[in-house]
């Protein structure tokens, strides 16, 4: 039995006294935001296109109302999670779901009655003086008007939409509930139940019988569909197709990445710059069979501990001294809120208990400060975690005390950076302070498994998507004939010689609910390179840049915030970077080995 929520200390938990001091008094402050601007607001619909003082008014308005919500929903997801099934929390975290919901629907015309402004006008708006406090949010709006149809054609679109969702929602429905698994045997011949929680667990076994057992059987299942799955892998990409054509876009991938301003250009660099290292992959993989001394390997191998495991254990305490200790290179406006966020300000929720919400995350809103959940156990990874997380929390923290509420949430595509950049901050601290050689073995290999995991699987996953867009925007029928030809096409090229392929590997792009996203991971191997290009000029010129960019949130487009701190995303530096330190690793790993 675990512990109960009510059994956990206060100091173990976080702190949401600064949002609201009782449930009472979010429930007084839930009742009068509903008496809030929501009328002031309706009322300025078809008010908008004919006076520019008017969408001051809105956007005061709108966003001001916003921000209140948004505090009453952090206070009540957070709280929800202490214990998801605390009857109290769970009603007030579906009565603020229902109100957000009704917010996003009354202000639903915003956005389309300012794209129905003339361009000209439109421009004019962002430039104007009056309105230069929302500069940048016309600016995103002003950019979506060359791709805005006329009102009824947008209404057409807007009809559509849930019938175009249904490839996303029947892969979900069959990958999430109906699909079921055969039990798999392990090297004794007993048997084990197969899930998707379970194929992780099993995949990292020391057991390659058990491994080779569960790889096979899972994709096997998957195959035994693939007429089905490939046809709603089709319908997604149809339907990106569809919208992008609609729209006067060039093509899927531009459609896109066009939003936020990021150009084509940094998603073919990606691809191209790996494939100019590709041999560090493969080498990866041979040092890896060498060191699990295995005749050939596989790709269920990839995944089992490839050297004596080491017990690296670490109070809570100790992973707070270790994450402040080594993130000391941002200087002390840096380490002076993480140190007061994590030993005065509490805002971590440490421990397990019963019914806790599982994982890890970085939350809060504009008004409170950072919030981080945590299941801590004491392992190297739960370290890393909390790293992680503080890195995301530190991003929002300077965000939101350097930008107006409307500019301060920064694009999925920086998300991952300052995340990545502490995780990396706290390797290099450790490897350094390791205490043998099998430390730093471990250490070392559990870095290079990380890079090829967040980098390279992503990027090849990211070159899938493009080809498979490609082949549809070609007329080429996405068949389980031709989407298993690419995709083994490209383990080939990406895993090399020394990589046995199985066929069931041609089967598992159909389990990647990723490849539904419409060109989503590409952004975790784009945020890795440019975390490491920032750790290098950290440490070689300080923080300052470092900490611009941080602050930025989304006053520009993420490119440009990323090139303001000196890393050019457009070009193939960061990546080829990264993949040189890649190979520096291995060098320090063979060294040791
Ligand atoms: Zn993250």
């Amino acid at each position: 039995m675990g512990k109960e929520r009510t059994e956990t200390p206060p100091i173990d938990t976080w702190d949401l006294s600064p949002l609201y001091a009782s449930h009472e008094a979010w429930e007084e402050s839930f009742e009068n935001v509903k008496k809030k601007f929501w009328d002031e607001i309706s009322e300025l619909k078809g008010q908008v296109a004919s006076q520019p003082e008017n969408v001051k008014k809105l956007f005061h308005l709108t966003f001001g109302l916003e921000q209140e919500l948004m505090n009453l929903y952090t206070y009540a997801h957070l709280r929800h999670d202490e214990d998801v099934a605390h009857e109290t929390h769970k009603t007030a975290y579906d009565r603020i779901s229902t109100l957000l919901h009704q917010f996003s629907e009354a202000t639903a015309w915003i956005e389309p009655e300012l794209l129905s402004l003339p361009e000209e006008k439109l421009k004019k708006l962002a430039e104007s003086v009056d309105l230069s406090d929302y500069k940048m949010v016309l600016d995103k709006t002003a950019r979506l008007k060359p791709h805005t149809l006329t009102a009824r054609e947008e209404e057409l679109l807007a009809l559509g939409g849930k019938a175009l969702q249904v490839s996303d929602r029947a892969f979900g429905a069959l990958n999430n509930a109906d699909l079921k698994f055969p039990n798999v045997k392990d090297g004794e011949g007993k048997e084990h139940e197969l899930s998707h929680g379970l194929y992780h667990v099993y995949l990292r076994s020391r057991d390659r019988v058990l491994r080779e057992n569960a790889f096979k059987t899972l994709h096997k299942t998957f195959l035994s569909f693939e007429n089905t799955l490939c046809e709603l892998l089709s319908g997604s990409v149809q339907k990106h197709i569809f919208y992008a054509q609609a729209k006067h876009y060039d093509s899927s991938l531009q459609a896109a990445l066009y939003p936020h301003q990021i150009d084509t250009a940094v998603y073919e660099n990606l691809i191209s710059a790996t494939h100019a290292h590709i041999d560090k992959l493969h080498r990866f993989i041979a040092l890896r069979k060498k060191l699990m001394n295995l005749p050939d390997i596989h790709a269920y191998d990839l995944y089992a501990p490839a050297a004596e495991e080491i017990e690296m254990k670490f109070t809570y305490d100790e992973a707070v001294d270790v994450t402040l200790e080594a993130v000391k290179p941002l200087g002390p406006s840096y380490c002076n809120v993480l140190k007061r966020g994590l030993k005065q300000e509490r805002w971590i929720d440490r421990y397990e208990n019963n019914r806790k919400r599982s994982g890890a995350y970085s939350s809060g809103c504009y008004e409170s400060h950072p919030y981080i959940l945590l299941n801590y156990q004491g392992f190297l990874n739960d370290v890393m975690t909390l790293a992680h997380e503080a890195g995301h929390s530190m991003h929002t923290y300077f965000s939101n005390q350097s930008q107006p509420y409307h500019d301060s949430r920064y694009s999925i595509f920086v998300a991952e950076v300052a995340s990545t950049f502490n995780e990396e901050l706290v390797f290099r601290h450790l490897l350094a302070n390791a205490k043998d050689k099998n430390e730093r073995i471990f250490l070392l290999l559990q870095k290079l498994d990380g890079i090829r995991a967040t980098f390279f699987r992503q990027v090849m996953f990211a070159e899938f998507e493009k080809q498979i867009h490609e082949m549809a925007e070609k007329h080429i029928p996405l068949t389980p004939t031709t989407l298993r030809k690419a995709y083994s096409e490209l383990n080939a090229h990406y895993f090399g010689p020394e990589l046995t392929l199985d066929a069931e590997l041609e089967g598992e792009f159909m389990r990647v609910p990723h490849f539904y996203y419409d060109f989503y991971v590409y952004q975790y191997s784009t945020g890795i390179s440019a975390a490491f290009a920032l750790v290098d000029k950290v440490l070689k010129e300080g923080p300052r840049q470092y900490l611009e960019f941080l602050s930025a949130g989304a006053s520009d487009y993420p490119v440009e915030v990323l090139k303001k701190a000196g890393v050019d995303m457009c070009s193939e530096e960061p990546v080829t970077a990264l993949l040189q330190r890649f190979d520096a690793l291995m060098d320090q790993l063979e060294n040791e080995l």
